[in-house]
């Protein structure tokens, strides 16, 4: 993996596309110390609240009144009122009982190992099936879980693999994205039928639609839901559209008591060091604004965004409504178009092996609440001299 993607690597990088350092100005381009001015077309930050005066403000304000970065003691022992103020906003507005992480990647590091032994599905250790699309964060787990459990890789999103398992299987665990970062989401509605049906537990990382998606910003997969089913997990990093640091579990009826095993047992959610008090005061001012008219601003801004894109540049994401559009360009070109794109003031990023799958490079796209249609039109058509 190494060779291939190095080489890749070291392309982008002699040719000015990674290692980039650049200041963001106040109108959100971001500007080099020799000068060159640019539009970011690969940041997560989909709704633009990363900058927001009042997330900046309220990590400020959060400082002043706890008076700490972070008291350094495990949470089990004792801490501050910060992070149980923050996790009850977080559980009314995502209406589930939310225990907060330092990031998703920590929060499945602590989660599936606990899962795989067997504790949450009623002492039996479940199958662990893993979607052959699921996220590096979870994927690093599989020896991990192998070590408890049996491993399974099934196709990206083949229910029928799954149910075949919970025919065969005591009990089963499903681990995916919710959103998957190049397009695309699991067939919820299919998934809580088999969990309905067989008791399937459902993993679930949901981090690329939160905040985008759900009348408060819960996210795709939490949209869908009526209540969180206690054999379901949803992880979901704050640090993309929620536009802050830190991450949300949410979890069914049983949260608080799981919630005390995985702060007692479940890894870096144990020995590590939880949300600062910076992270949870920009979170507790990002949560503020999910319950105000802004958000369904900022999430309509951003549909209008990607309906631009869609009908200038089509992509096999045209119309799923999610932020992310792969550009597909073959390997040998697509640094180039990268470099072509940032020349005239746009970054997106060069995506390769081992980022995507072998042979199937392409340019990432990701639209912004904040990107003037203007920017869309002029890097749609710059992007279709490349494919044309
Ligand atoms: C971005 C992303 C992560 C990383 O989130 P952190 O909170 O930074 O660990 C994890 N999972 C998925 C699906 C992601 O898209």
């Amino acid at each position: 993996m190494i060779e291939i993607g190095n080489a890749f690597w070291n392309e982008t990088e002699q040719n000015g596309l990674a290692g980039i350092v650049a200041d963001l100005r106040p109108d959100g381009r971001l500007i080099t110390a020799s000068g060159h001015e640019f539009v970011n077309f690969s940041c997560c930050s989909y709704l633009d609240l990363d900058s927001h005066p009042k997330i900046i403000d309220g990590a400020i304000e959060a400082l002043k009144r706890f008076g700490v970065l972070d008291h350094c003691i495990s949470r089990i022992r004792l801490q501050l009122p910060a992070l149980l103020e923050l996790e009850a906003s977080l559980s009314s507005l995502f209406r589930a009982r939310v225990i907060s992480a330092i990031s998703a990647s920590a929060a499945t590091a602590g989660i599936l190992p606990i899962l795989a032994s067997g504790y949450l599905t009623g002492g039996v250790r479940p199958t662990m099936v893993f979607d052959k699309n699921c996220h590096f964060s979870m994927n690093l787990y599989k020896p991990v879980c192998g070590d408890e459990s049996l491993v399974v890789t099934c196709p990206n999103n083949d229910v029928n693999f799954i149910e075949d398992l919970c025919k065969s299987h005591q009990r089963v665990a499903y681990v995916t994205d919710g959103t998957y970062s190049m397009g695309g989401h699991v067939p919820i509605k299919d998934l809580l039928a088999l969990q309905q049906r067989y008791g399937l537990f459902l993993y679930l990382d949901d981090s690329h639609s939160l905040s985008i998606v759900g009348e408060h910003g819960e996210g795709y997969v939490r949209s869908e839901m009526d209540e969180v089913d206690p054999n379901t997990i949803i992880v979901a990093t704050l640090n993309k559209a929620f536009g802050t640091s830190g991450a949300a579990i949410m979890f069914g009826p049983d949260g608080p008591e799981v919630g005390k095993i995985l702060e007692r047992f479940g890894g870096p959610l144990a020995w590590s060091q939880p949300m600062n008090t910076a992270a949870i005061g920009a979170s507790l001012a990002s949560a503020q604004i999910h319950r105000t008219p802004e958000l369904a601003q900022r999430q309509r801004r951003l549909q209008e965004n990607i309906e631009l894109f869609d009908r200038l540049v089509v992509t096999e994401q045209a119309g799923n409504k999610f932020p992310i559009k792969l550009v597909t360009i073959d390997d040998s070109r697509v640094v180039q178009c990268g470099k072509t794109l940032y020349e005239n003031g746009f970054y997106v990023s060069p995506v390769f092996f081992p980022i995507v799958a072998r042979d199937s490079a392409g340019l990432r796209v990701m639209l912004r609440a904040g990107n003037t249609s203007e920017e869309i039109k002029r890097l749609c058509e710059l992007i279709r001299e490349f494919v044309s």
